[in-house]
């Protein structure tokens, strides 16, 4: 699969990711590796990824607990820390390995080390290839603030070996297909259609799809790599989606929803808002929900679940006028920002969504 160009790096694929690194890490180049990765990907990964790097660089492996509740300033602390003490310098290199968890921290702390060094994301997630770890974006969490502190800083590379996902589990791919369904929808109808046939995909049209996916995401940073206009358009399903990722967070009776698992009902929800606004048609909302709905369990919604959720909503920091703003779909393929929506509208959407 061929190269992507991005901003100042290279997406590189499957098997042309070893050549690349052996070519890279070079004594001459750098001091020291450092592999970071997190509980799971040390076992499942790490392995691998060791046996296939050829390189007389000194490698060193740094690790913390897997999950989202670790994505903060302490295990931030804790890598500064193990990487002084294993002998860091400027001209050391931190490679990425794992989910968008391990990807988001590591490009944090190598953006911040010793004001900066270089960093590879080698994303392990399905939502990690297609998503976290392109675009520079990096951060973590403070208190139930998500990715309250960070920075964009762009990685050396990218490398994505798609064999990692044969460990992820369902829910987890699930997850990262909600955001390649985002991207169909909102750049590109013909790579959309080829959802409809998913259950007759194997490993080799997903990793087209993956590849198509990153193409996607990588235009549309490269188009406005600081947020101000079209970037907001990898914002459909996110605005209602968030809203219900974080009340199903906090909500000690609910079981939590995975982001891609918040983000599929966003989707449709907003394709609702989209249809409502007179930018799709009915036969594009039933056909978006049918395809939704047939990858995803529903979510169940009571009245004081869609109140809770719509009061989340007015507090959303993107929001002007007290009013919430939405990027909606102008058909599909196609995506309008800065749309403004009645809280009456998104309570139909919410009924829209129940039956
Ligand atoms: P994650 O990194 O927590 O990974 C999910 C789980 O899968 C973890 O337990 C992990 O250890 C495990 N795992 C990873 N690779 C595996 C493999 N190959 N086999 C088996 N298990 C594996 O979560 P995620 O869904 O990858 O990423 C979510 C994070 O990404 C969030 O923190 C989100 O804020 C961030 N994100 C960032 C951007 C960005 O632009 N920077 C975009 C989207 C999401
Ligand atoms: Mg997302």
């Amino acid at each position: 699969m061929q190269t992507i160009n991005a901003n100042g790096y290279s997406v590189y694929f499957n098997e042309t990711i070893y050549n690349y690194l052996n070519e890279t890490l070079l004594p001459e180049h750098y001091s020291k590796v450092f592999i970071l990765a997190d509980s799971s990907t040390s076992e499942l990964c790490l392995p691998d990824f060791i046996a296939n790097l050829a390189t007389e660089t000194p490698i060193e492996i740094i690790e913390f607990e897997a999950g989202e509740q670790f994505k903060n300033i302490e295990t931030c602390y804790e890598i500064w820390s193990a990487l002084t003490e294993l002998g860091a310098d400027r001209k050391s290199i931190i490679l990425n390995l794992g989910g968008g968890v391990v990807t988001d921290l590591g490009g944090f702390v190598a953006s911040t080390f010793k004001r900066g060094i270089e960093y590879i994301n080698i994303p392990t997630t399905l939502l990690a290839m297609v998503d976290a770890s392109i675009g520079g974006k990096n951060g973590v969490d403070l208190g139930n603030l998500k990715n309250q502190i960070g920075t964009i800083t762009t990685p050396k590379a990218v490398l994505i070996d798609t064999h990692f996902l044969t460990t992820l589990p369902q829910n987890e791919m699930r997850s990262g297909l909600a955001e390649m369904l985002k991207h169909g929808l909102i750049q590109d109808k013909d790579y959309w259609d080829k959802f409809k046939m998913l259950s007759s995909l194997n490993t080799e049209d997903l990793d087209i799809l993956i590849h198509q996916s990153v193409e996607i995401k990588n235009n549309v940073v490269l188009q406005d790599p600081t947020e101000n206009g079209i970037r907001k358009a990898l914002n459909f399903g996110h605005t209602l989606g968030h809203a219900i990722e974080s009340y199903f967070l906090e909500n000690d009776d609910k079981k939590s929803l995975l982001h891609g698992e918040a983000i599929a009902v966003g989707m449709i929800l907003e394709s609702y808002l989209s249809m409502e606004k007179n930018l799709l048609s009915k036969e594009e909302y039933q056909e978006i929900k049918y395809i939704i709905s047939d990858i995803f369990e529903p979510v169940d919604f009571d009245k004081t679940d869609i109140e809770k959720i719509t009061e989340l909503l007015i507090h959303d920091k993107k929001n002007e006028f007290g009013k919430v703003q939405f990027a909606l779909l102008d058909g599909i393929g196609k995506i309008k920002i800065n749309q403004f929506v009645t809280n009456d509208l998104i309570n139909s959407a919410f009924e829209d969504y129940k039956n």
